[in-house]
């Protein structure tokens, strides 16, 4: 098993260049965000349990987040590779992460920091808009759909996510330097920290292709 690990502040592009991977190198896109909207949608007991504390911002346990990231790797085969997209987010979480690899005869092969200034990503993140229907997304300043507030994949309706409004954006970005930003340290002290300008998204996808073709 490979494990890249993408960190960046909510609205760096760890999705979007996460994307880039996926299709280029055939990386799967390990998202526990992801994973936790679809708990939502479902109604089944993560979600449940989930939904409130995603609407306001804040993280979720990291009891719960550590069990789905478990269940999800025992799915997975010995060769799978993959890409975290917004896991780990705390200390506690990057821990427990080493034993559950180490368990699986897997490391974490290297990780990648996206830097992103604040104001970029307050811009960035409060234009974005969804699909409902496909999850495709979308910026009001710089990936406008073709018909406005309709997807260009497949016409499902546009919405704004209620964690996407301006004040929850600022609030997450607080729990980001608060809780997730001392990883950055934790992952540099062990030496497999890389960092990228994420506030060009080209460059972004070109750096990170070259850390994942290193490590792979
Ligand atoms: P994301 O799509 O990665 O921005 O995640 C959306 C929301 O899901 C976050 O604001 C958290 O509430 C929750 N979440 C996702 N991943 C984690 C995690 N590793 N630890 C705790 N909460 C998470």
């Amino acid at each position: 098993m490979k494990a890249i690990l993408l960190l960046g502040a909510p609205g760096a592009g760890k999705g979007t260049v996460a994307g880039t991977i996926t299709r280029e190198r055939g990386f799967e896109q390990f998202s526990t965000g992801d994973m936790l909207r679809e708990s939502v949608r479902r109604g089944d007991p993560v979600g449940l349990l989930a939904q409130g504390y995603m609407e306001r911002g804040e993280l979720v346990p990291d009891d719960v987040i550590e069990g789905i990231v478990t269940a999800r790797l025992d799915k997975g085969g010995p060769d799978a590779r993959y890409l975290f997209d917004g896991f780990p987010r705390t200390l506690h979480q990057a821990e427990a992460f080493e034993p559950i690899l180490a368990a699986r005869g897997a490391k974490v092969d290297a990780v990648v920091q996206l830097d992103v200034p604040f104001d970029v990503i307050i811009k960035r993140m409060s234009g974005r808009r969804s699909c409902r229907q496909c999850g495709a997304v979308y910026n009001v300043h710089s990936l406008k759909p073709i018909v406005d507030g309709m997807c260009d994949r497949c016409s499902g309706p546009l919405y704004q996510r209620d964690d996407d409004q301006e004040a929850t954006v600022r609030h997450r970005l607080s729990v980001y330097e608060r809780q997730t930003s001392p990883l950055i340290l934790f992952y540099e002290k062990k030496g497999l920290l890389r960092r990228i300008d994420a506030a060009d998204r080209a460059g972004a996808d070109r750096a990170l292709l070259a850390v994942v073709d290193e490590v792979a």
